[in-house]
């Protein structure tokens, strides 16, 4: 089931309203969406029509008497799923529409690039998985995010190139459509990671903010206005593979000196070699961090070379588009106490300075539910896009 396009806007709005503030009242929503009592008062009637929202007393307001009425989502009201492929491993997630994650399952895959079809097989297998530990089937699922690294168009739903696929170019989307039978929509996995800050995390209450992931590649994710932005070609931001040293190490891409050269997990494995006993890239890279945290001198340079190059990034970041905010996130960052004091250095030292308030610059560990959030954002956002679409061609027709 999928009541948004039938929604007008002003009951669109109210209802993106409503999730970013949690619970509110009724007179709340007047002065934040500029609109009419009356007009707030029949979109929230339409919404509580359409099964999309409930009201809750306001039991923790002061005074005596009866407590006002509060409005928020129902839980129950559509569910979604979404996954994400990373290097060796598929997960998924199953969400609410308040966006709390209900069920999760992983899959392993082999690592390096796969073809399409292995992806939707073991994807379609991991779905059944985590809606085994709900009471939910495949057909109750409103929509499905997809979030995968490389170039990924998400109007057309073609992947041009990733460096987990072994097929691309290739149609992700109508491949994933035809096998779970409901609406599916793809993105680069830092636009998962952005929109799961926009929607559930340290970006709900901002308008403009920029989201770096740092694990086995860099991403960079754009909010402006509150919304999403994907580039004229539907992209996205390609931050790992900014150019932080001429003749540089060689990046994945080919390319020389690329940021992700230096800072994505397998740069540090690289380094790696030098520091610890051979083996498994994870277990190299564990034992790293470890002796890092412990005070050994090889393994703490090697991380502070990261930093550097990570703040050297991101103050040409800043110094192109100004953000207020900078969340960094991802697998990496769980060793961001053995990179902050050089990424701050660097990122001060290079950035553009006047006399107003520096860029923000705030570290969220999510751990796995950082995808799970991103993939189910995703697939509500295109639910909330059809709301929104659906209104303007009422309103033009
Ligand atoms: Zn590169």
């Amino acid at each position: 089931m999928n009541p948004h396009p039938d929604l007008s806007s002003s009951a669109a709005r109210a209802l993106s309203e409503i999730r970013r503030r949690g619970a509110v009242a009724r007179v709340d929503l007047v002065g934040p969406l500029d609109l009419s009592f009356a007009t707030v008062s029949a979109a929230t009637t339409e919404l509580m029509e359409a099964a999309l929202i409930e009201e809750t007393p306001d039991t923790a307001a002061p005074g005596r008497g009866r407590p006002r009425t509060l409005l928020r989502l129902r839980p129950d009201a559509l569910h979604v799923a979404g996954a994400k492929l990373n290097d060796g491993f598929i997960t998924v997630a199953v969400l609410d529409f308040c966006g709390d994650v209900l069920a999760t399952a992983s899959t392993d895959v082999p690592k390096g690039r796969i073809a399409t079809a292995l992806l939707v097989e073991q994807l379609d297998r991991t779905l059944h998985a985590a809606l085994r530990g709900t009471a939910l089937e495949k057909g109750d699922l409103a929509a499905f995010g997809f979030g995968l690294p490389g170039f990924v168009e998400t109007e057309s739903g073609l992947c041009r190139w990733s460096p987990l696929l072994s097929d691309a170019p290739v149609n992700v989307r109508d491949a994933l459509s035809a096998r779970l039978s409901c609406p599916v929509v793809i993105d680069n996995d830092a636009n998962l990671a952005a929109l799961a800050e926009l929607w559930f995390g340290k970006g709900r209450h901002e308008t403009d903010f920029l989201v770096v992931t740092v694990e086995h590649g860099v991403g960079l994710g754009i909010v402006l206005d509150g919304a999403l932005f994907r580039g004229a070609r539907g992209l996205g931001a390609e931050f790992a593979h900014m150019k932080v040293q001429i003749d540089g190490a060689l990046c994945r891409c080919g390319q020389r000196g690329c940021l992700e050269a230096y800072v994505a997990d397998y740069a540090l494995a690289r380094e790696a070699g030098l520091a610890v006993e051979p083996g498994d890239r994870d277990a190299m890279l564990e034992a790293l961090a470890r002796q890092a945290t412990e005070g050994h001198e090889i393994s703490a340079s090697i991380y502070r070379r990261a930093g550097r190059m990570l703040g050297l990034g991101l103050a040409n970041l800043v110094n192109i588009l100004d953000p207020p905010l900078i969340i960094l996130s991802g697998e990496t960052i769980r060793h961001h106490h053995l990179l902050a004091e050089e990424i701050e250095r660097t990122l001060r030292a290079n950035a553009l300075s006047i006399d107003r308030p520096p860029v923000r610059l705030s570290v969220h560990r999510w751990g796995d539910q950082l995808w799970a959030h991103g993939a189910g954002a995703l697939a509500l956002d295109r639910l909330a896009m059809a709301a929104g679409d659906g209104a303007e061609a009422r309103q033009a027709g």
